[in-house]
């Protein structure tokens, strides 16, 4: 059989699942793409909306295990645990504690550099083929420090040097030049000015979605419970079908080591949970996305308002959301 005659399933139509999709059919490849809810439901859409390709500086670093403790013990850090959580948690948390070694957070800083290099180019080339629409912007990224003496600051403005990230280092003034509406309790930051943010990331997930099926790509929206070998060829199940596939991605997100388990494949994934609220009509207060670096949490101008986006939870799959304290603007 040809390569090209290859039938291809993916398991999971988030912005992964269906960029796949599209990348593998451009190569002529038979896709089917699987999802047990409508495209784009879950971290896909409520995300904050940035495409970062400065983002290589991974969360595990030598000085993170320092900053942890008080991050959770404060009620407004950046980062909480379900506690009932906690247990299942150990292993994981041993090994992000050996990759916060300075050599391995440099390993993965450059993979990671490697790989969002790629990633505006791999974008716009699936941009090409849809109607954007006034959906992404391009007016860049901005991160502000309100903690003067912020230790983390320095290590990522070097390792991003070191690395040949573009980075343009601002001062109060310029911060407050590019806006002006943001309280100015902040001390500096870095700007990204070629990043871009989403206005919408699940009506862009739709608009990929549907040139997909447009140009041939088959949807089944199906729960896959199982996936087993027929002759070396992955088998999906749900409840009542069977599918036999050539190749298979799992492009679960958060949900994809219940799938990866069964197949025997022990990666190290958890799950890093977050929230947003939209404050509706807020969204020309800001001209682009602003993250508040030692707080955790940013805010992203969109169409549903100003989005703000924080919280990394430790908290598995099963437990339900915390419950937010906002208050309006
Ligand atoms: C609060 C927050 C803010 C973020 N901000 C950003 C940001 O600004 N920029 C950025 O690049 N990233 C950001 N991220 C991360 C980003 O959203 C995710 O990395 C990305 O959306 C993951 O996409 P995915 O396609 O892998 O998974 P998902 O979008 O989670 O999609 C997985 C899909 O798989 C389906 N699925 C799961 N199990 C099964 C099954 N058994 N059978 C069938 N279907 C199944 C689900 O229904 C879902 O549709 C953020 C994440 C969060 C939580």
């Amino acid at each position: 059989m040809s390569e090209k005659n290859l039938k291809i399933g993916i398991i999971g139509a988030g912005i992964q699942g269906v960029c796949n999709a599209l990348f593998l059919q451009k190569k002529g490849f038979q896709v089917t793409l699987f999802d047990r809810e409508e495209p784009g439901s879950a971290a896909s859409y409520g995300n904050a909306g940035h495409f970062s390709p400065y983002a290589s500086v991974p969360l595990n670093r030598p000085d993170v295990i320092a900053d942890v403790p008080s991050m959770l013990i404060s009620s407004r850090g950046p980062l909480a645990l379900k506690w009932n959580y906690v247990p299942k948690m150990i292993p994981w948390f041993a090994r992000f504690i050996l990759n916060c070694r300075q050599e391995k957070m440099m390993h993965t800083a450059k993979n990671m550099h490697q790989i969002l290099d790629l990633s505006l180019p791999a974008f716009d080339e699936l941009f090409e083929e849809i109607d954007l629409d006034g959906l992404v912007e391009n007016n860049g990224i901005l991160y502000v420090w309100t903690d003067q003496n912020m230790k983390s600051r320095e290590l990522e403005i070097r390792i991003r040097d070191q690395l040949g990230v573009k980075q343009q280092l601002v001062n109060k003034k310029e911060i407050h030049d590019l806006e002006p509406n943001l309280k100015p309790f902040y001390h500096g930051g870095v700007f990204y000015d070629y990043a871009r943010h989403a206005r919408n990331p699940r009506k862009i997930l739709i608009k990929l979605f549907e040139n997909f099926v447009n140009k041939g790509g088959k949807f089944l929206k199906l729960n896959i419970q199982d996936i087993d070998f027929d002759e070396e060829k992955p088998v999906l199940r749900t409840e009542t079908q069977r599918f036999i596939f050539d190749k298979l991605v799992i492009a679960c997100g958060a949900f994809s080591k219940r799938l990866t388990d069964k197949l025997h494949e022990n990666i190290p994934l958890d799950t890093e949970r977050g929230y947003h609220v939209h404050f509706k009509d807020y969204d020309h207060l800001i001209s682009r996305p602003i993250v508040y670096a030692n707080r955790g949490f940013g805010m992203t101008p969109m169409e549903q308002g100003l989005r703000v986006v924080g919280t990394v939870e430790f908290g598995g799959l099963e437990n339900s959301p915390s419950n937010l304290k906002v208050s309006s603007l």
